[in-house]
């Protein structure tokens, strides 16, 4: 049998949110010993985003420990040995597959109990398979999924091996589109496919798709839209061959990469903390309905303050700031104290090709499509005002400089009134830079 090992805090899963935790829990002063971080993963907690980007790059590719937190947000990069000085204890390559909250524990796969005083659930999300669906064929070799190193190091294995060759990508969000990009980056010859009329629906305009799918069609990325994957041809080897659509089309593929989606990890939860919108339920401090117990990232659902509302955000920022949140809730409320509620403003990016864009606010109401998106412009700059009720609750910015980058932020925040939504589409970026 296995030793029992106690913590006062422990985090269970070691990704985005668990990297900010613990510098916030070194920033607030833990004591050696106090801290454990258990992931499933081998590796210390990185930035996950690299994964879909410069880890797939031909040259120069990002590999660890080039991008372990917190380097992703300028700040210092948490090496293992930086745990170690900490006196945070590690403990990779363990999966915790029994949680028990009442009793304050959890076990692993290989049968370790862990006690804590304080949990802090960062599990993050999985990847939704197309096997889920019970789509045919799709347990052949060479399909791929992107979430962890692991997935990226074998989808890098398998761009060297099929050198020059056909990829398709199922899935016209931004993993699609970033992989899209960096498969086309690799020499493959790459056709995306979606069923939505255009990409990132949740979120872009068909004004904004436009230029995308323009860009990339330039770039020589195929793009097949309105059908949807309903099987795959595979070899002897069980390597898969082609794709079939549901319009009856057949694409030749020696690698496909599937991102339809994700879903946040809180089956081991089931039962034992409040659910809502598909996450944990938590207050303004990501704590959850269990005393002692909080939930951040992916897997949380909190009160987004600045819309009364309460929502799930599965994006980086808010990976790093709720972490940063709840340390500083509990380490106050053992004081005594209290923090300020959390005040997010929904914070987006992505990039792509020489492309760069950023989002903040709320992508509801009417939409105002401002400045050059024509895809074939060497320099495109443009964006998109979303107004509610009379006021600009969200903005998008394509290129957008730093300085530009922080106006369209300022404005997502401060809602100013807008009389005539004319105004923004003449005014364009100059109506951001006013405030
Ligand atoms: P994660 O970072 O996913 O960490 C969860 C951790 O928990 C993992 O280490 C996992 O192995 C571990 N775990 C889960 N279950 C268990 C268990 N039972 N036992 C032990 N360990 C467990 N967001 C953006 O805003 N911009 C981007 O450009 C962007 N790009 C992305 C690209 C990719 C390829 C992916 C996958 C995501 C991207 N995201 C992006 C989203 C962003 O990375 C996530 O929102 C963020 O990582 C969430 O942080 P988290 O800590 O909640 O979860």
């Amino acid at each position: 049998s296995m030793a029992e090992k106690s913590f006062k805090y422990v985090i269970i899963g070691g990704g985005v949110s668990a990297g900010y935790a613990a510098r916030e829990f070194a920033q607030q002063g833990v004591k050696p010993g106090e801290l454990a971080i258990i992931s499933k993963e081998k590796v210390a907690p990185y930035e996950r985003p690299a994964l879909s980007k410069a880890y797939l790059f031909p040259e120069a590719p990002a590999r660890l420990p080039g991008f372990h937190t917190c380097v992703g947000s300028g700040g210092e990069r948490q090496l293992p040995e930086w745990y170690t000085e900490k006196g945070i204890e590690l403990i990779l390559g363990t999966e915790i597959v029994k949680a028990d909250l009442a009793s304050n524990s959890l076990t692993s796969s290989a049968g370790a109990t862990f006690k804590y005083d304080t949990l802090l659930i960062a599990t993050g999300s999985t990847v939704i398979r197309l096997t889920d669906f019970g789509v045919q064929g799709a347990d052949a070799k060479n399909i791929f999924y992107l979430r962890d190193v692991e997935d990226a190091d074998e989808l890098v294995d398998a761009i060297k091996a099929k050198k020059d060759g056909k990829a398709v990508i199922v899935g016209g969000g931004y993993i699609g589109l970033e992989l899209g990009a960096v498969l086309k980056l690799n020499n493959l010859d790459v056709t995306m496919v979606y069923p939505e009329p255009w990409c990132m629906p949740r979120l872009f305009t068909s004004g904004i798709a436009a230029f995308y799918e323009g860009y990339y069609a330039n770039k020589g990325v195929k793009i097949v839209k309105g059908t949807v994957a309903t099987g795959f041809d595979s070899d002897a080897n069980g390597e898969v061959k082609a794709v079939k659509l549901k319009d009856g089309r057949v694409m030749d593929a020696d690698i496909v990469v599937v991102g339809v989606g994700g879903r946040p990890l809180i089956s081991l939860f089931k039962g034992q903390v409040a659910e809502e919108k598909g996450g944990i339920k938590t207050d303004a401090f990501f704590k959850t309905g269990v005393p002692n117990v909080y939930a951040v990232g992916d897997v949380a659902t909190f009160p987004l303050k600045l819309y009364s509302e309460i929502r799930r955000v599965e994006h980086v920022d808010h990976a790093r700031k709720s972490a940063e949140q709840a340390v500083k809730a509990i380490k106050a409320s053992e004081e005594g104290k209290t923090v300020d509620e959390y005040d997010y403003l929904p914070y987006f990016y992505s990039r792509s090709f020489n492309l760069s864009w950023q989002f903040y606010g709320d992508n509801v109401g009417d939409t105002v499509l401002f400045g050059d998106n024509d895809p074939a412009s060497p320099e495109a700059k443009f964006g998109t005002y979303w107004i509610k009720d009379g006021k600009v609750v969200g903005v998008f910015l394509e290129n957008g400089t730093p300085e530009e980058n922080k106006a369209i932020a300022k404005v997502a925040r401060l809602q100013p009134p807008v009389e005539h939504v004319d105004q923004l589409a003449t005014e364009g970026l100059a109506f951001a830079s006013k405030f």
